[in-house]
């Protein structure tokens, strides 16, 4: 199995002085033989922890980008400004965009492109509500969110996050995950061909230091995308060390 990937989404969280309080500690309590490892602060502190994280085995996500490299679109930021800041990795069709701002598949698969061609890894999420898993439409759901948000020729990273299982401390169960990655894999292979074997699958809802062991061993997952306990490096390194592990 390929090295597993733990992504740390920070949200809409932290001081400038909190930011640099963290990656100092997730630096400083990286295990030798830790998986790769990204973390994903906002926009504003980017640049203040880059210099950091670009001396240490720890890449650089933002948590969104624009579709367009540059322009007339107030509050937006571009795929070539994170790129030029040092960032590697992007966030894309997270389901608190997809339901704050209102993102389709359509916008989530132009930012793919526009990710891509600047140079960045897209990460793209993917995942069902409360109500299409328990109908049993979600494999619908994410087969079309799939065919509207990765783009042809995708090479970037799929993160499935079940938005039910998402901060509310209810991680789907092992068997859930495991049938759904399975589906994912099959998905994936039907639409893309060989290529779709090589797409990284990440697991992402309520992963924390107890069930991360679990999660990270599940045939398929090749690591984790974490929001609540990404913010307290304890928490994020143990994750980490799961990875190691798993
Ligand atoms: C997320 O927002 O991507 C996420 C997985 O959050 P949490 O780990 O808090 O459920």
């Amino acid at each position: 199995m390929s090295r597993q990937i733990i992504v740390g989404n920070w949200k809409m969280n932290g001081t400038r002085q909190d930011a640099q309080a963290l990656v100092q500690a997730l630096i400083s309590g990286l295990p030798a033989s830790a998986p790769d490892v990204v973390v994903c602060p906002p926009f504003t502190q980017l640049a203040l922890v880059e210099p950091a994280l670009a001396a240490s085995p720890i890449g650089l996500g933002a948590q969104d980008c624009h579709k367009d490299v540059s322009g007339a679109h107030t509050g937006d930021i571009s795929p070539l400004m994170l790129a030029d800041l040092g960032v590697t990795h992007v966030i894309l069709g997270h389901s608190e965009r997809r339901q704050e701002h209102g993102e389709l598949d359509e916008t989530v698969r132009e930012k793919a492109v526009a990710a891509t061609k600047a140079g960045l890894t897209p990460i793209v999420c993917i995942g069902e509500t409360e109500e299409q898993r328990e109908s049993g439409e979600y494999e619908d759901v994410l087969g079309w969110q799939i065919k509207g948000s990765l783009p042809d020729g995708f090479a970037g990273i799929v993160a499935y996050e079940p938005i039910w299982a998402i901060g509310t401390g209810l991680a789907a169960t092992t068997d859930q995950i495991a049938q759904t990655m399975s589906f994912l894999r099959a998905e994936l292979v039907r639409q893309f061909g060989e290529a779709g074997k090589a797409i990284k699958i990440l697991y992402g809802g309520s992963v924390n230091a107890g069930n991360a062991v679990s999660v990270l061993s599940i045939p398929e997952v090749a690591g984790a995308l974490v929001g609540g306990a990404s913010l307290k490096a304890d928490a994020f390194l143990s994750i980490v060390s799961a990875a190691s592990a798993a």
